[in-house]
């Protein structure tokens, strides 16, 4: 008789809980927004990647709604077989003017997107230089590529740089990848020296604007507008799930690049098309990103408030234990000392009504409370949340 082939599951699943990491699924009732359902109550949402608050929108179901009348709820196959609808290409094109690129190219989610360009983008003969906190997408792009792949320390330019100095030589085509915002920190990648280097150096850079789009630019065309850089030579990678309120991703650039992806990345050709529902949600969403620069304005509105509020009150703290991590994005991290503490503060939080996730390792290097902020968030709940801090963090250390 042999042993039992998945016991080790259960040892694994054991470590996991000895280290505080285990994670579960929490539902969540009801519509999208600012306050949500969960377990019955109602809570302020700190949780949401919807930073226009438009995936509970009236315009985007509305939209939603008349994609599946017209087209019904599935898009049947590969886009390059039975998968497209003009749907596809409107959003397409509305993506590309966003960004201002030559071209866009939609992808079934974000995810899928960095899969299918960064390892059509590099092959075993190359080098890809990534930056160590990046997203999971683009580190298991950089595997599936086949090149060789070296992280730099976050943010780190003189190291990248003596990265491409010793080893650029060596290898046949270079790609750096970067979050634009990083998603677990919600600070900003140095763009203008990233693309400086990537030029001395004859490299591509890949920008994956995932937490940007929408949210940062006059236009909310991202962090590349933000730092001034359209149109210059840059692959930028998104999602259709975040601002944008839907579900999908893409890539936009040249058209030269488009055309090539469209026939090497295996993200794209071997999965199905976007359904109708999705593609019609986000090219309403485009369309109010860029009609109504006033939500954008708002969303910056509550984060200078938020974070005014939260330095004050730390500042306060004797105990020193909480650290407002450094963010120029609607991401705000509170990092404290361990995932026992972080978990006990999450759950004081939900308690009175707020919904703001504990973030531990192996997600993170270090424990923290990770909030987002929406645009539709409104000045109580911002004072709600403050409040509640103060109490669970004075729970936490009579504890
Ligand atoms: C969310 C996210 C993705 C994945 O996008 P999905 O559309 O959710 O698959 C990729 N990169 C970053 C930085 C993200 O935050």
């Amino acid at each position: 008789m042999t042993a039992n082939p998945y016991s080790w599951l259960e040892d694994a699943l054991t470590t996991i809980h000895r280290a505080d990491w285990y994670r579960s699924v929490q539902t969540i009732e009801g519509r999208s927004g600012a306050v949500v359902q969960m377990a019955g109550q109602a809570v302020i949402n700190f949780a949401s990647n919807d930073y226009l608050g438009l995936a509970g929108d009236d315009r985007l179901m509305q939209a939603a709604i008349a994609a599946i009348q017209e087209y019904g709820t599935g898009s049947t196959g590969s886009r390059l077989v039975s998968g497209h609808r003009d749907l596809h290409e409107q959003l397409e094109r509305a993506i590309a003017d966003l960004k201002q690129t030559e071209a866009a190219l939609v992808f079934s989610s974000g995810y899928l997107a960095n899969l299918g360009t960064v390892s059509a983008l590099a092959g075993k003969r190359d080098l890809i230089l990534s930056d160590q906190y990046n997203h999971s997408s683009l580190k298991q792009g950089a595997v599936l590529s086949g090149a060789t792949v070296l992280d730099y320390a976050h943010c780190d330019m003189v190291q990248l740089r003596q990265l491409l100095e010793q080893h650029r030589d060596r290898h046949r085509r270079c790609l750096l990848l970067t979050d634009s915002v990083f998603s677990m920190d919600g600070d900003l990648c140095p763009l203008p020296e990233l693309l400086a280097l990537a030029e001395t150096f004859g490299a591509m850079l890949l920008v994956d604007e995932a937490h940007a789009t929408g949210v940062l630019g006059a236009m909310g065309g991202g962090c590349v507008e933000h730092f001034g850089c359209t149109g210059r030579a840059i692959v930028q990678v998104g999602t259709l799930s975040k601002a944008l309120g839907s579900l999908g991703g893409y890539v936009a650039g040249s058209a030269t690049l488009i055309d090539y992806l469209r026939n090497r990345a295996a993200g794209f050709i071997y999965t199905t098309g976007l359904s109708p529902a999705a593609t019609a949600a986000a090219l309403a969403a485009v369309a109010i990103v860029q009609q109504d620069p006033d939500r954008r304005a708002q969303l910056w509105q509550n984060v200078t408030q938020l974070k005014q509020t939260l330095s004050q009150q730390l500042a306060a703290n004797i105990d020193g234990d909480i650290k407002l991590l450094p963010s120029a994005s609607p991401i705000l991290c509170l990092q404290v000392a361990s995932p026992a503490i972080v978990l006990h503060l999450g759950k004081a939080l939900r308690q009175a009504g707020i919904f703001a996730p504990a973030i531990r390792p192996p997600t993170v290097p270090t424990s923290r409370l990770r909030l987002t902020l929406m645009a539709t968030h409104e000045g109580e709940h911002l004072q709600r949340f403050t409040t509640a801090l103060s109490q669970a963090m004075q729970s936490g250390l009579e504890r």
